[in-house]
């Protein structure tokens, strides 16, 4: 069995939602996951907000915008006088539900409801538009399988237990739909798996059921060696590894969940990247074979924060490691890059939420020096210990631009460079035209 997942856009309107239908209903059995329409989470984010900062009626406002937006769309989407009156129905009362947890007392995990609300509309909107097509399809809440642990990590057994109890309600149905995103936390409450989760969703569900391949259907046709919205003549990547791909997606990719490669990764899942606009166009695929390729792709990821720590007290000694990193840990910050020489050690971090906090600890160890406005470029290539050469392609192409900072050797995959986010696009530009354009 295969999962497919589709993403905002790809049920972004009553048009998309029906050009779905020939790309799911070809008579072979497949999960369908699907994240809210395009706009929804964020509206509904933006709705959660409001309430909490106690704008009830700010709140409510913008959920009337929402319900009529949604009603527009059942009425195009419908032809039948039946289904159309459930479609509007059930949109009402998943509205209903939103306007009653903003009139009634504030509860602990109200926004996460709230959240949810986007993906559970979109997938009984496919459900019935399937069944007004009578093309039979099963709904199977995420709500009754989807859990993650204490530490918010997938909770595979309670998955793959409750996944097969609701799949042995199949029947004839090929089309199996589930929402992505949302999921139950340890204390059983509607939580979800963070931002962009849909894709997660479907690795973690093609782990539980050890499923033959998951599809992640996009606009675009699979990853490319080089972020297309700045660079032109980019490719698309046509095999790439778990380990690759994991490392693109962290560093800026957007197409794909930075976790989604784990569960895949974990028991061998075969992920392939796919456009709904050229369905036949393969894509990419992302299997445990590195390509071995010197390079295979650049990606940048801005809002990065550099942070220096110098001190000559650190000559020789022991023990500075650990007093700086347990500043991060103590902040619950995570660290992306470092770099050390004897006296100082630089780092990158992403959440600048505790910065100052951090500086004010990090004092005290030596002086700090900090600088925002940082992108950090991630060269995917070849980068194994025995390669011959320290790559220098990559650095005759950012000749002409700053670099503050370079991690080698840290991965067999990749190569990490921190520039000034206003240097990225001439980076990205002149990478491509070094590495992919000209024979490296
Ligand atoms: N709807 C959720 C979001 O916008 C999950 C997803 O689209 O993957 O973040
Ligand atoms: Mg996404």
């Amino acid at each position: 069995m295969k999962v497919y997942k589709f993403g905002g856009t790809s049920v972004g309107s009553p048009e998309r939602f029906r050009a779905l239908i020939p790309l799911i209903n070809d008579g072979r059995l497949k999960i369908v996951v699907l994240s809210a329409m395009a706009g929804t989470t964020n509206a509904l984010v933006e709705i959660s907000g409001l309430l909490g900062s106690g704008d009830k009626s700010g709140a409510e406002r913008m959920t009337g915008q929402l319900r009529s937006k949604y009603h527009a769309v059942v009425s195009d989407l419908f032809t039948s006088e039946e289904w159309s009156k459930r479609a509007h129905d059930l949109t009402d009362e998943h509205f209903d539900f939103i306007s009653s947890l903003i009139s009634g007392e504030p509860a602990r995990g109200t926004d996460k409801m709230i959240v949810a609300r986007g993906e559970l509309i979109s997938t009984a909107l496919l459900h019935f538009f399937l069944s007004e097509k009578g093309i039979p399809s099963l709904l199977i809440p995420a709500l009754n399988f989807m859990r993650v642990d204490k530490d918010g990590e997938p909770d595979y057994f309670y998955i793959s237990e409750n996944l097969k109890r609701e799949l042995s309600a199949v029947r004839d149905e090929k089309i199996i739909i589930t929402q992505g995103f949302i999921c139950r936390n340890v204390f059983g409450e509607t939580d979800n798996l963070r931002r962009g989760g849909s894709d997660y969703s479907a690795t973690i569900i093609g782990a539980a059921i050890a499923a033959e391949e998951v599809q992640i259907w996009t606009d675009i046709s699979g990853l490319h060696n080089n972020d297309p919205r700045y660079v032109e003549n980019t490719r698309v990547i046509r095999n790439l590894s778990f380990s690759e791909a994991a490392e693109l997606a962290f560093f800026g990719a957007k197409i794909l969940h930075p976790s989604s490669i784990n569960p895949a990764r974990m028991k061998n899942i075969p992920v392939r990247l796919k456009n709904t606009m050229e369905p036949a166009d393969d894509g990419t695929l992302i299997t445990s074979e590195t390509t071995l390729e010197d390079y295979t792709a650049v990606a940048a990821k801005d809002g990065i924060t550099s942070i220096r720590i110098h001190s000559d007290r650190m000559l020789m000694a022991y023990g500075f490691m650990r007093r700086i990193f347990e500043v991060f840990e103590a902040f619950r910050t995570p660290i992306d890059m470092i770099t050390t020489s004897e006296v100082s050690l630089s780092l990158t971090i992403e959440d600048p939420a505790h910065l100052e906090d951090i500086v004010k600890s990090l004092s005290s160890i030596g002086q700090v020096e900090t600088d925002r406005n940082q992108t950090i470029i991630c060269v995917v290539g070849d980068f194994r210990p025995d390669r011959v050469g320290s790559a220098p392609e990559i650095f005759e192409a950012l000749n002409e631009i700053p670099v503050k900072m370079i991690s080698y050797g840290g991965s067999d995959h990749s190569v990490s460079i921190l520039i000034n986010t206003a240097d990225k696009i001439t980076a990205l530009r002149a990478l491509n035209e070094r590495l992919f354009t000209q024979k490296a």
